[in-house]
């Protein structure tokens, strides 16, 4: 994200809480509740009273009334924290908590706030010079980075992911799924994408229904590229290597699979399957090993097939499952269906 951008702070604080930020640091836990507020030691000027540091959860304001005499919103207090500006600040935030970038950025005609708050802190210490978090991911060979914050307080039972995907509480909580009511994935499935050792790497935002024609069905966060990763490859290879490893498109594919007993599963994110998947699928089978695709019954489907099955059988033992009915989903087999279609392999 460039330095230069212009932020709407303002949209920035609306989507944090001091709460998050706090747990961003690792303080959370370290802090006393009582009613709506926390208190604990302050991390500004590392004191030790356990009091002077207070935090009010619903103004989402900060005070220390030891040394720093000073407090302030969820930016003021990254910013103190990191020894940066406002402005560096909210883009850490942005960077931190994914916040949607298109929500957050504000043009350069209504940077009103800016101005103001960039005048207050320009007797603020110099910025460090660029860390880790600014350096872009969208370079050619960069990595999808582990991220340093959990979505939490993601509400598990929600109608959409029990009734309409037929999910069952103990696959929802296992997937790390759930709807969530802030940031950039709000009101939308946040579902958490791993890397191959576990790390999470990104949430995935799916609308719960049919959305809006305006409204995607998937979000993902600016600058993850989701052709570098297979969604569920880290679960997928703790399953015995004589076990076939099917290929799906979709999450909900490879959840319900998941569900019905066949957990080694991978889901492409997509139709059609980048250099980068088929590197990640090679170093994790050999010429002994067998692939089934089971992608969507539809054109799309169809397609993306044919080039998986040519590729793959280039280094390992590849079955292509073609559904009866036009429009089929993984999705919607029943675990009978699937024992008789992955017992029916050869
Ligand atoms: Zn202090």
């Amino acid at each position: 994200m460039p330095k230069s951008l212009f932020v709407d702070f303002k949209a920035v604080k609306a989507a944090i809480t001091m709460e998050q930020v706090l747990d961003h640091y690792g303080l959370l836990d370290k802090f006393k509740r009582s009613g709506d507020s926390l208190s604990g030691p302050c991390p500004i000027h590392k004191g030790s009273n356990p009091t002077q540091f207070r935090v009010s959860v619903s103004k989402n304001l900060w005070h220390c009334f030891s040394e720093c005499k000073h407090g302030g919103n969820t930016l003021d207090f990254i910013a103190r924290m990191e020894d940066v500006s406002i402005h560096a600040a909210a883009i850490k935030a942005i960077e931190w908590f994914q916040l949607d970038p298109e929500a957050v950025q504000g043009s350069s005609e209504d940077g009103e706030e800016h101005q103001e708050e960039t005048t207050q802190r320009e007797r603020a210490p110099a910025p460090k010079p660029a860390t880790k978090n600014t350096v872009p991911q969208e370079e050619n060979g960069a990595l999808n980075k582990p991220l340093k914050f959990r979505l939490d307080k993601l509400e598990r039972e929600h109608p959409y992911l029990i009734r309409e995907r037929g999910l069952t509480l103990e696959t929802i909580v296992d997937f790390g799924i759930g709807f969530c009511g802030k940031g950039m994935m709000a009101d939308r499935i946040a579902i958490p994408i791993h890397n191959v050792t576990g790390e999470v790497l990104a949430y995935a935002g799916r609308w719960p229904g049919e959305p809006a024609e305006d409204t995607p069905k998937y979000k993902l966060p600016q600058g993850f590229r989701k052709s570098l990763e297979l969604f569920n490859l880290d679960r997928a290879i703790k399953e015995p290597a004589d076990k076939p490893l099917v290929i799906v498109e979709g999450f909900f594919d490879a959840m319900k699979l998941h569900q019905n007993g066949w957990r080694k599963v991978v889901a492409l994110m997509g139709s059609t399957m980048s250099a980068a998947q088929e590197e990640l699928i090679r170093k994790h089978t050999n010429a002994g090993s067998h692939v089934i695709i089971m992608l969507d019954e539809d054109e799309a489907g169809q397609t993306g097939s044919d080039d998986i099955a040519a590729r793959l059988a280039k280094f390992c033992f590849v079955t292509t499952h073609v559904f009866d009915e036009p429009n089929t989903q993984p999705e919607q087999l029943f675990p009978e269906d699937l024992v008789e279609i992955l017992e029916g392999v050869p």
